[in-house]
């Protein structure tokens, strides 16, 4: 028995479709580990790239109300595959928020029809390596506006697979670039993908850069102080973070709720659940329109982070013990909650999930 898609009559019935497949294969890509290239045709073939991409360069241009649903449609599927999706479309954010009419005529049409993967490797100018003081991948300016990049980016998703990382660096001067990197480019060696608690398939690793030289050509944004913050990709933490949360969550509360209507003890939870999840994509609606909420994005995702992990866990509660045989799915729904900790988590967002868990008021 299948729960039904919230937000189903708002998405195309291909969509629907490719949601009902990846949920059927979710369990495999967790159990195998191993890249859901498969999955990503699926996406390719149900016209996902194009969502996020302007006419202009082949995409479909789908609103934000859109492309909220069908993250809630997919994320509920097969969080893998979603948030493999997320960082193609953090990529693409960056490339779309560039002065570089050049990269955005060479990376988005390709990136609409699904023939060209991006990635992302920014995480250490937000939320890692923050403690160390100095940064982990230095950009040093060479002739020709040029860059010669040294160091490494701990965090890419699927970089193995990739054929182009947008990845910052700082330059000596403090200021910032993100750039396009080709994975051709000699000195770039991307690991195959770190073994994870959750979501190993995405094959997230580090990428090391051994004196890679980039022309300007390839420079996306910068050189500037904090350039996170200056073109069109938001900083860490932003609500596609949260709505993956919420989608996982819609997941288990509807597995509580398929199972409330013949075990009646469970009605209660999947009642409250259900209502906590409901209120959370209503003030995901309102924010990603920019509509008065009663609360902000750092608070939904701390609400987010708390209601995945509690649903998550009630699901697998219900379960029993054969929720915990790997293969179940209540069982890496409560693997996968634990990513929300730590992915693109802001420091106030850990600070209050810490305090949260040791029942501690807010320092
Ligand atoms: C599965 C997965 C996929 C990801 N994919 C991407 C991606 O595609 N692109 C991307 O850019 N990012 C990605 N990220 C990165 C993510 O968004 C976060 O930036 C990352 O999880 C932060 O963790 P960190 O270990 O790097 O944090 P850090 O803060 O760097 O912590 C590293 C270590 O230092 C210790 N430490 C932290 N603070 C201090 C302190 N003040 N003093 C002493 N020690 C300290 C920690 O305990 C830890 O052991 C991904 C992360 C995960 C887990």
């Amino acid at each position: 028995m299948h729960t039904p898609f919230l937000e189903a009559d708002s998405l195309p019935p291909e969509i629907l479709e490719l949601c009902l497949k990846l949920r059927d294969a979710s369990s495999e890509i967790d159990q195998r580990q191993i890249w859901p290239s498969e999955q990503l045709g699926w996406l390719r073939d149900a016209g996902v790239y194009r969502w996020f991409i302007p006419r202009a360069y082949g995409g479909d241009e789908w609103d934000e109300a859109q492309i909220l649903a069908g993250y809630l449609a997919l994320s509920q599927s097969c969080l893998t595959t979603t948030f493999v999706l997320t960082q193609w479309n953090a990529a693409c954010k960056r490339i779309l928020g560039s002065d570089n009419q050049a990269l955005k005529e060479e990376l988005l049409p390709a990136m609409a029809e699904g023939s060209l993967f991006a990635t992302v490797g920014i995480s250490h100018l937000t939320t890692s390596r923050q403690h160390l003081g100095k940064p982990v991948l230095l950009a040093e300016p060479v002739q020709d506006g040029g860059y010669l990049l040294q160091g490494f980016s701990p965090w890419v998703t699927g970089a193995h697979w990739a054929d182009v990382i947008v990845l910052g660096a700082t330059l000596p001067n403090a200021t910032q670039i993100i750039a396009a990197v080709p994975t051709s480019v000699e000195g770039l060696t991307a690991s195959p993908g770190a073994s994870l608690v959750a979501l190993s398939a995405s094959c997230t690793d580090s990428v090391e850069l051994d004196a890679v030289t980039i022309s300007e050509s390839r420079v996306l944004a910068g050189p500037v102080a904090n350039v996170m913050q200056t073109n069109s990709g938001g900083g860490a933490g932003g609500l596609q973070t949260s709505t993956l949360a919420v989608g996982l969550s819609l997941a288990a509360t509807g597995f509580l709720k398929e199972h409330a209507e013949h075990r009646p003890d469970l009605a209660p939870v999947a009642s409250k659940l259900e209502q906590d999840t409901h209120a959370l994509v209503t003030a995901l609606r309102c924010l990603s329109l920019s509509a008065a909420c009663d609360m902000n994005a750092a608070q939904l995702r701390q609400r987010a982070n708390s209601l995945v992990l509690r649903s998550t866990q009630a699901a697998l509660s219900a379960a029993k013990g054969a929720g915990f045989i790997a293969t179940h799915p209540t069982g890496r729904w409560a693997r996968e909650a634990l990513f929300f900790l730590v992915w693109s988590c802001p420091q106030p967002v850990v600070n209050a999930s810490m305090c949260e868990l040791a029942q501690l008021s807010e320092q």
